[in-house]
Formats: C-alpha cells, structure tokens, sequence
C-alpha cells in the first residue's frame, strides 16, 4: 500500500510539473503573440427573438497558436491576467473589433469583453474613445461585457471607468448572470444595460421546470430593472422557442451561428437566411 501511495505521489509531482510547464510555455509564447500578429477575432451573432432580425454581435478572442493551432480563450485568460498581458491584448481586441466593425454594412451592436485588469486599467477609457472615434462607430452600438468579478474588486478604477464608458455612450452588459454568488447584489450597484443568461440556464431548459422558472423570473427582473435580457448557449430548435415564450429578448448560440472568424463574417442576411 506504501509503494502504490509513493507512485500516486510520484504521478501527481509529474502532473504538477506538466501543469507548470504548460503555464510557462503559454505565458513565454503569449508575450510575443501582438508582435507575432497572432490574435484573432471571431464575431458571433445576437439575434432578436420576436423580429428574427441579428440585433449584434459579440467579439470573441481567438489565438491562432503555430503549434497549437486556434486556442480559446480558457486556455490563456488566466496567464493574460495574472501577468497584465490582458490589457495590450484587450486594448488590441476593442481596437481590432471596432476597425472590423466599421467596414460591415449595418447598425447592429459590437459586444465586446472585458476582464477585472482591463476594467482597472487607467486607460480604457481613452482607448475606446479613440477607437470608436477612429473608426465612425456611434458609442451606442458599443457594448461591453463584464461578469461580477469586474466588480468584486470594489476598486475606484474600475467604478470610474464603468462611469467613464457610460458618458462616452457605450453600453454595459452583465454578463454570465446567474452563476455568480451575488449576481443580484451587482445589478444595484451599477446600471446594466444588458443581462446575459449564463448558458447554465439554457441548457436543458425543455426538461427543467426549474430552469424554466429562473430564465423567466430573471428576464421580468430585468424588464422591472429597465434591462434586456440576452441568453447565451442556446443549441436547440426547442431551447429557441421555449426563451421566447419565457419572455428572452434576444439569443445567442450554436444553434443560430458559431463564431465565425471576422474574414468570413456571417452577414446580417446570411444568418437570417440560415435560421
Ligand atoms: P463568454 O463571454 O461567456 O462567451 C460565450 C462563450 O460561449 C464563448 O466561448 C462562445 O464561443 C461559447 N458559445 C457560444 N455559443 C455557444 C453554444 O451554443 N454552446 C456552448 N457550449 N458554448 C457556446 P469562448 O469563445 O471560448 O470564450 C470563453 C470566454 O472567454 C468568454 O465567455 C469570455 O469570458 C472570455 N473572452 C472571450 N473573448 C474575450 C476577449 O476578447 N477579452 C476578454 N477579456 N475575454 C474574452
Ligand atoms: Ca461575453
Ligand atoms: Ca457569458
Ligand atoms: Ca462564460
């Protein structure tokens, strides 16, 4: 029994060895990646549910890795954050996303995120007013997602740069709502534009009554809190049609488009003709 405790205590060094490897080579690899023009967008369509109509789009970072081939963001957020890497990056995907973003023909909304550093750092602002300056977009067709994390850090920073993008005439989408552990203490603290249903709650909604009641009590809180309601993760046909019945705004998902890298962008009419 002392033998086999010894090789699971060897396996787990090795283990941690690997997870440690891995984390450095990412974070050497990532510190080259703007230079190395690596770093790609991929836009996924919002559509309206009553219209059908595509009411935005949400950026979503993609790293085309030499190696690795495309890698999500999962697999280097956290590196990006703990060493600050996030903020060139993310001041990189809000540039990126606006200067696409103007060559589309179109009025819809440009989601885009923002992570608990990008929210502290002293120069968003700035940069999304020159971006948006940059490229003709009117503010309002901005939107940026943050989840409850942005504002666990209860930083001046961060409240001054949420206030910051609002006078700009951007807008602001709680995003991921639902998981968190005080997702409803955050809608009092600032006013959201937007929440988006954490996919959590859409997967199987057609089996579950629970789910069922929590997507449409969170859609009429938004509505009493003059907010609309997005949900996000829908792959069903039914899922669809139950949020819209539920009272949803609006859905995203695989079911409507996968993110579609911005060379081959899914037009408004293309993801229409293919719903
Ligand atoms: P998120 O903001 O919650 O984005 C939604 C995620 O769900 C995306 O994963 C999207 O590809 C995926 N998704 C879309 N439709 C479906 C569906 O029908 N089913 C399922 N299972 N998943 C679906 P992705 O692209 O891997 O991004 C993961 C997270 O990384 C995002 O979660 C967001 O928090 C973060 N992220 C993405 N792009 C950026 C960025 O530019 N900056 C920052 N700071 N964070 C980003
Ligand atoms: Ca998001
Ligand atoms: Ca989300
Ligand atoms: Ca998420």
């Amino acid at each position: 029994a002392k033998a086999k405790g010894r090789d699971t205590l060897a396996l787990y060094d090795e283990e941690l060895d690997r997870v440690a490897r891995e984390r450095r080579d990412i974070e050497t690899d990532l510190r080259e990646v703007l230079a190395r023009d690596q770093l790609h967008l991929h836009y996924q369509p919002v559509i309206d549910l009553d219209s059908g109509e595509v009411a935005g789009y949400e950026a979503l970072l993609r790293w085309y890795h030499p190696k690795r081939g495309i890698v999500t963001p999962d697999d280097f957020l956290e590196v990006a954050e703990e060493t600050g890497m996030i903020v060139p990056i993310g001041e990189w995907v809000i540039r990126q996303a606006l200067a696409e973003t103007g060559q589309w023909e179109g009025n819809f909304r440009i989601a885009i995120n923002l992570s608990p550093t990008q929210v502290r750092s002293p120069h968003l602002a700035d940069v999304v007013a020159q971006a948006i300056h940059a490229h003709g977009i009117a503010p309002h067709r901005v939107e940026f997602e943050i989840t409850e994390h942005v504002l666990m850090q209860n930083s001046d920073l961060c409240e001054g740069n949420l206030a910051k993008l609002r006078e700009l005439g951007t807008k602001v989408a709680l995003d991921d709502f639902g998981i968190g552990y005080s997702s409803l203490s955050y809608l009092r603290r600032f006013p959201f534009d937007r929440i988006k249903i954490d996919k959590d709650f859409v997967e199987g909604i057609e089996a579950s009554a629970d789910n069922q009641a929590i997507v449409s009590s969170i859609t009429r809180l938004a509505d009493a809190l003059g907010m609309a309601a997005t949900a996000e993760g829908v792959e069903t046909r039914a899922q669809l049609d139950l949020l819209r019945k539920l009272g949803c705004q609006e859905a995203q998902g695989y079911l409507i488009c996968q993110p579609v890298p911005g060379e081959n962008f899914a037009t408004p009419a293309a993801v229409q003709a293919a719903m």
